[in-house]
């Protein structure tokens, strides 16, 4: 009997492979972080063959590490940085760009031409998302418009697009020796061109964005068997049953099957999901529609999404480019210096603004400086700047879902942050909840995988295996929680309409 599910979760930082066990726990776990390439002001790439590299190397590391063999192993789940997107020649199995990140600008030219006199909001009934530089989409566009000879070998039919569980994908399942091309369907509904209700592609955006169909992943559920892994080594055989992006991923980990239970992960960026069920609603403040999960031929179940674009790393650019820390977990030992920001907001619009503003003219500010502030301030001012994004998406969705959030399940890198969490439930008013296993991005995605080969009988059994680490309760007085986020929107205002 196997054991374990093989959960490969392809990040923004790092790609990791984590072996779960029956009881939804992690066995054994390696990670490899890959590097950021940043080649102008605004644009973001990874290196599509490192990543791939990366990946063969954490599921050997992973599996080596509990001396397991290939029978050990039920399953392969997959989940990813969602919207980065990667082109490449189906015959040499080589990528013909680098990888053009989610959080890349370069296409805002590409979205405003798409948009025309319509606006941003010209696709958003059928796809859920306005036209913005986040989505895959206009990436691809941009990579057969700058890429000698890109558009003709497209044509041809010579290349493919994926997003990063494509790619891993395509390639754990035999590359140019048959490698399926595949995607499901919560990765496909950011790309800007499928259509939530078929679940398909559409026609005339695809045709809109200049894409020839024949790039284009087949879509599929999120849990069902793609294919087998071919690629020698240790998870040889193994079948390939799961896919989730990594935001809908941890909202299953977390175990949001109920409609109105929500998530947010605090990691790169924050992502707040919302389960909405078997219904689209369509957000009229600034929140996105997505696909949440589809389970085999089971109805798809949709959610509501707030995405903040720079969460985690306003703490990496306060390390690596202001020098001003000398590792991530060193902000909390600053900001825990003083009690408050002294008056002090950074609003780290470096993307522009995503959810629930979508400018993506904003530009960052840090205000209200004065001779006092010092570095702690600052410090606790990027914390806050977390916590405050996360307030903005979930007063959005109250206000969307019209009714208001109870609690909030809480996961990602800085949740290990414990000034951030008790500011957090403060600021929200709400208890803030961290579970056992905050790695749940990669369980979601070892639940989506075992549920199809029936290592876990349905999704009653997952629910029992959520449980509470710690909880964060609401501390603040309302007046001063009401006077600090009365600060934040105004610091807010200072980042629009810098761009000319
Ligand atoms: P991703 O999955 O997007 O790659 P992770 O969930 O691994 O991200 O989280 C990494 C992020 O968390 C980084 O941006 C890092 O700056 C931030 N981070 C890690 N530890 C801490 C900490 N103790 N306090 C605040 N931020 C942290």
């Amino acid at each position: 009997m196997a054991k374990y599910i093989a959960s490969i979760d392809q990040g923004t930082t790092s790609t990791r492979c984590i072996l779960f066990d029956h009881d939804g726990a992690i066995a054994a776990q390696a990670q490899m972080e890959h590097e950021q390439i940043f080649p102008k002001s605004g644009w973001v790439e990874h290196n599509p063959e490192e990543i791939w590299h990366n990946t063969r190397q954490v599921c050997a590391d992973a599996l080596v590490k509990l001396d397991a063999a290939t029978s050990d192993v039920a399953a392969v789940g997959i989940t990813n940085q969602r919207e980065t997107a990667v082109v490449w020649d189906k015959t040499t199995g080589k990528s013909i760009y680098n990888a053009i990140v989610w959080q890349d600008t370069r296409t805002q030219r590409i979205c405003d031409e798409l948009a025309g006199d319509k606006g941003a909001d010209i696709y958003k009934d059928k796809v859920g998302l306005p036209l913005a530089t986040y989505f895959s989409g206009p990436k691809v566009r941009w990579i057969l418009d700058n890429v000698d000879g890109a558009r003709e070998k497209a044509e041809a039919g010579d290349l493919l697009f994926g997003n990063m569980d494509t790619w891993v994908l395509w390639n754990l399942t035999g590359g140019t020796d048959g490698g399926k091309h595949y995607t499901d369907v919560t990765n496909a509904s950011r790309t800007l061109m499928m259509d939530l209700d078929t679940l398909q592609w559409d026609d005339d955006i695809v045709k809109d964005m200049g894409i020839p169909k024949s790039m284009l992943p087949e879509i599929h559920s999120s849990s069902e068997e793609y294919g087998k892994v071919r690629e020698r080594g240790p998870l040889a055989g193994v079948p390939i049953a799961g896919i989730l992006g990594d935001q809908q991923a941890a909202t299953f980990g977390q175990v949001c099957f109920e409609v109105g239970t929500a998530k947010n992960t605090y990691g790169t960026g924050n992502f707040v999901l919302l389960n909405t069920g078997e219904e689209k609603v369509m957000s009229k403040n600034g929140l996105l529609t997505t696909v949440c999960y589809k389970i085999g031929d089971k109805k798809p179940i949709y959610a509501l999404e707030g995405s903040v674009a720079v969460t985690g790393s306003l703490v990496q650019w306060l390390r690596d480019n202001l020098k001003m820390i000398d590792s991530a977990p060193q902000v909390e030992d600053y900001a825990k210096e003083v009690d408050d920001n002294g008056d002090v907001y950074i609003v780290p619009a470096f993307s522009g603004l995503f959810a629930p503003h979508w400018r993506p003219d904003a530009r960052g500010v840090i205000v209200g400086l004065t001779r006092f502030n010092n570095r702690s301030h600052i410090c606790r001012a990027a914390l806050e700047a977390t916590a405050f994004q996360s307030r903005e998406v979930v007063d959005a969705m109250n206000a969307d879902s019209g009714v208001a959030l109870t609690e909030l399940k809480v996961d990602g890198g800085m949740v290990v942050n414990e000034t951030l969490m008790q500011f957090q439930a403060d600021i929200l008013g709400v208890p803030v909840i961290r579970p056992v296993v905050s790695e749940t991005t990669a369980l979601g995605a070892a639940y989506a995988a075992g549920l199809a080969v029936g290592f876990w009988k349905d999704e009653g059994e997952l629910r029992k295996q959520w449980a509470e680490d710690k909880r964060w309760e609401p501390k603040m007085d309302k007046d001063k929680v009401k006077w600090l986020y009365s600060k934040w929107n105004k610091a807010v205002q200072r980042t629009l309409d810098w761009t000319d």
